[in-house]
């Protein structure tokens, strides 16, 4: 009977084992069916953290920057604990000032709390806590579905109330309780605060000052045990489950077991922390014929907290993204674990663990996922050992591999393979190939891939700097690769790039910050010392100020800044990058592109301050890269090409016409002014010596111009005009010797076409030197105009750009993939009105597998009329609405690419111009 009984359960359990595996199987495969989907799974799955705005610790390569207090110290002491000095302080002079009654306190906890989700709740406890002179608080954190890690939630106790703060919809607003934190006479107290102080740094720039951690005192008071669960157990009598601790603290609302668990965590502690606080005392009062004695309890318990806080959150990086992954999953290996040990010598397979925990690494980054939910290590294990070759052999093997090992551990079951495994297959086909070079290599190609302009992945908070941080040395690296130069050493970019940094990035404070008054005293704006040296000079104005320099009108100002609710002209600006909040270099970037812009009606062009921003070199590319994707975006919504068709004369056009009418929707076609003249230049000069190859591509492109019709010497020497200002013609004339005898023909562009292609196209690089060491706001007019005569750089350009690589020495293929990346655009020339000397710098296209037939860096360089078809279209569609929207739209675009966390307040989207 009884073994009948055994019998039953066994088989009860054994059936239930067989049940649950078959519905993981089941689920599973579910899960493997819905892996043929190709785009990226973020695109429609939002996660909760995808609503921050602002997030301290990104998922870059790069450090974490703390809080700076002060701009002094800020260059001597790089990442030091802002609050060291409250902190040692409190080391030295260990007082523990609160103490109260536990008969006063009400243990039980009642069914009344306060859940905190808005700005005016958040505000309203900060200014309860800054009452208090303690308080009670933990963390509970989120680390499956995100890289770093977040706050998911914060409780508070006082000795009145306990909070919730709901930390994931406060998230960009939780600044508000840094004073509190940081105040050295509120004492925090928390149970093993070494995590949350870190936490804390990490999400909020929260910095805690005068802890008390019960966990320390456990351990000065030689406790038996110092977990929360024992001292609520033998303080309060009170039973937690710790198992809640591991739930998923983002959902909302939260279950009833998990809110009163999170509440159980912060309720007790100000009782505990009074309980253990007497027995210090006790211990030292019993101890009291030695007061010099070094184990003064009461002391060391409260200089054991703050120590806790003097510890610094840091992201860890690696040299190389994934190594350590790699080897401790090899070193198990090479142990005996898994059973394939004799696998784990192959160098094939130690090389694919590398490949793969670099893609798993990068990928989480991106994503914002944990490593482990990205792919598991036995799933790393399998694909390295069996090296599968489709796609669904990689899915099965996935999902193998944690079905075996979840079987066995009761652990949550996680999709397998991931949804960023199964959007992101082709991957594989990368990373298990041999040719694909070294691990650097596939890194930036994966990253690319995924982040980099047509990349499959949405950008974000967390991961745009992974691509901008990085972005400098992949952009290098392909260009190199498509010089056919070495990749040489890393040191050389470095140094180039800081070249390019301090070459390109503005000298001098851009915002000089000084005010200039209306007479009645009402501040009319920001601007540089020039500007207002300039109005004292003539006397129409006095100076009322002089740090910072101020000055009052003396007439009255033809107009006011027209929103009388918009702060944005009467802010002082930062000198800062607008993104990342970089101040060691920054140069100008126009939100709303100058082919477009230059062609506003003059009035609607007045507030540009509004939309040109400081952005470092990195987040410069980003935006540019940015705009230029969303100009092609532009270009197809109105059906208006970025570049130039065809300059042709009413009798080539009606050929033309029947010729390529299928291309002119089309973004890519048609040649820039650039492209046209630099073919035209390459083929007059060296057409017969070139390859033939070579020939008849620049012949293409030339031809294209001409509507695909056959070319002759004069339409090449008419193209080489293409777009040129007079003077420019002028210099090429006299520089070259050339005599311009068919520059007057019929098919000479108008001067329309002429000044928009001047305004887009090659400029030299040198005068974007001089136009940015200029430095101030408001550089004088013309300025950057008058100094074109002297430079060779046309000349340097073309050859750059020719494509000719074979020509480039060594030496001068850093200097020349420099000027690739910086062609200045002139349109300061254009109208008097854009005076501020902004630097655009035009960059490489960096998706590596252009085209063979164009030259990539050509495409950026010009977009013919587009501009002025834009505005044009725009203004007769939609008069001046169409122009503010369009500019509103700019911004959007800017902001989604940038996320920039370091706008000038009164900075907005919706601006009216
Ligand atoms: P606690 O200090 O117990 O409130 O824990 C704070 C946070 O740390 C929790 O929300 C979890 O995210 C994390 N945590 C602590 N211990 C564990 C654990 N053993 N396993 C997983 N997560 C944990
Ligand atoms: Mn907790
Ligand atoms: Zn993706």
């Amino acid at each position: 009977m009884e073994s009948k009984e055994k019998i039953k359960i066994v088989v009860a359990i054994a059936s239930f084992a067989v049940l649950s595996i078959f519905f993981t199987a089941q689920y599973r495969k579910r899960r493997y069916r819905k892996c043929t989907q190709s785009s990226c799974y973020l695109h429609t799955e939002p996660k909760p953290q995808s609503s921050f705005k602002r997030v301290l610790a990104d998922n870059s390569y790069s450090a974490f920057k703390h809080l700076k207090l002060s701009e002094s110290n800020s260059e001597t002491s790089l990442n030091s604990h802002p609050y060291e000095a409250e902190i040692s302080a409190l080391l030295e002079n260990a007082e523990i000032e609160f103490s109260f009654g536990t008969e006063s306190m009400d243990l039980k906890m009642s069914d009344s709390y306060v859940w905190v989700e808005t700005e005016l709740q958040l505000k309203e406890l900060a200014d309860v806590l800054s009452k208090q002179r303690v308080f009670a608080v933990d963390t509970e954190q989120h680390s499956l579905r995100s890289f770093l890690g977040f706050t998911a939630l914060i409780q508070i106790s006082t000795q009145n109330e306990d909070y919730l703060v709901d930390t994931i919809a406060l998230h960009d607003a939780f600044d508000v309780l840094q004073p509190v934190f940081a105040n050295p006479s509120i004492c925090k107290v928390f149970h093993g605060a070494d995590n949350d102080v870190l936490w804390l740094q990490r999400d909020f720039h929260i910095y805690v000052v005068n802890l008390f951690d019960t966990a320390k005192a456990c351990e000065v008071l030689s406790k038996p045990q110092k977990s929360l669960a024992y001292l609520l157990e033998t303080y309060c009598g009170v039973a937690t489950n710790k198992l809640l601790q591991r739930e998923d603290w983002r959902q909302r609302p939260l279950s009833v077991e998990m809110l009163e668990y999170a509440r159980t965590d912060a309720h007790y502690l100000l009782y505990i922390a009074n309980c253990l606080i007497a027995e210090l005392r006790q211990h030292d009062s019993e101890n009291s014929c030695c007061p010099d004695d070094k184990l003064h309890f009461v002391l060391e318990a409260s200089r054991r907290s703050n120590t806790v806080c003097l510890q610094l959150y840091i992201k860890e990086i690696e040299i190389t993204p994934g190594e350590s992954a790699a080897s401790s999953i090899i070193s198990r290996h090479l142990n005996g674990q898994g059973g394939i040990s004799s696998k784990a010598c192959d160098l094939q397979f130690q090389d694919l663990v590398r490949r793969l925990c670099t893609w798993r690494d990068l990928m989480a980054r991106v994503h914002d996922e944990s490593l482990r939910y990205v792919l598991s290590d036995q799933a790393i294990i399998a694909l390295a050992d069996k090296v599968p070759t489709t796609q669904k052999e990689i899915c099965t093997l996935i999902s193998q591999a944690d079905l075996n090992v979840d079987s066995l551990s009761s652990s949550s079951i996680l999709p397998s393979p991931s949804p960023v495994v199964c959007s992101h297959l082709e991957d594989f086909n990368y990373l298990f190939q041999d040719k694909m070079g070294k691990l650097d290599d596939v890194f930036l190609e994966i990253l690319q891939k995924h982040l980099g302009p047509e990349g499959s992945c949405p950008l974000s908070v967390f991961n745009y700097a992974i691509l901008s941080k990085t972005n400098l040395k992949l952009t290098y690296r392909l260009v190199s690769k498509q010089n056919g130069i070495k990749n040489s050493k890393q040191v050389g970019q470095k140094a180039s790039r800081e070249l390019f940094v301090k070459k390109f990035s503005c000298k001098s404070p851009v915002y000089h910050n000084c005010r200039i008054f209306a007479s009645d005293g009402r501040l009319l704006c920001y601007c540089d010392r020039r500007k207002l040296e300039w109005y004292v000079r003539r006397g129409l104005a006095k100076l009322v100020d002089d740090n910072p320099l101020a000055i009052m009108l003396l007439f009255e100002p033809k107009g006011r800044p027209e929103d009388e609710d918009n702060d944005f002209y009467v802010q002082s600006k930062k000198n800062i990058c607008v993104g990342c909040g970089e101040r060691n270099h920054y140069l100008r970037y126009r939100i709303i592109p100058s082919c477009y812009r230059m062609h506003f009606p003059e009035h609607l062009k007045s507030h540009r301050s509004h939309d040109i921003v400081l952005l470092c070199v990195d987040c410069h590319e980003v935006a540019h890269s940015a705009a230029e994707k969303y100009k092609k975006k532009i270009a197809a919504e109105f059906g208006i090409p970025l570049f130039v068709l065809k300059v042709v004369d009413s009798r080539e056009a009606q050929v033309a016409s029947q010729l390529s009418t299928s291309e002119v929707n089309t973004v890519e076609a048609g040649v820039s002014p650039l492209q046209l003249r630099t073919a035209a230049m390459a083929l007059l000069r060296h057409g017969p010596r070139m390859p033939s190859k070579r020939r008849e591509e620049l012949r293409q492109t030339v031809m294209k111009y001409y509507g695909g019709r056959e070319i002759t010497e004069e339409d090449l020497e008419k193209a080489l005009l293409v777009g040129m200002s007079p003077h420019e013609r002028k210099r090429l004339e006299r520089k070259k010797g050339m005599s311009l005898k068919h520059s007057k023909g019929t098919g000479f562009p108008n001067k329309e076409q002429e000044s928009n292609a001047r305004s887009m196209g090659t400029s030299p690089i040198d005068n974007a030197l001089k136009v940015d060491g200029e430095g101030g706001l408001n550089t004088t007019k013309g300025e950057a105009c008058g100094k074109q005569e002297n430079g060779n750089d046309l000349e340097i350009t073309m050859e750059v750009l020719a494509g000719d690589s074979n020509n480039l020495s060594p030496d001068r293929s850093e200097m020349s993939e420099m000027k690739d990346m910086c062609v200045m655009d002139t349109d300061n020339c254009e109208s008097r009105s854009q005076s501020e000397g902004t630097l655009d710098l035009f960059y490489p296209k960096s998706d590596g597998n252009a085209s063979p037939k164009h030259n990539p860096k050509l495409s950026l360089l010009g977009h013919g009329p587009h501009g002025k078809e834009v505005v044009d279209h725009l203004l007769k569609e939609y008069g001046e609405d169409g122009i503010r929207e369009f500019c509103q739209r700019w911004r959007q675009a800017f902001v989604e690419a940038i996320h920039p966390r370091f706008l000038p307040a009164g900075w907005d989207v919706m601006h009216r111009i």
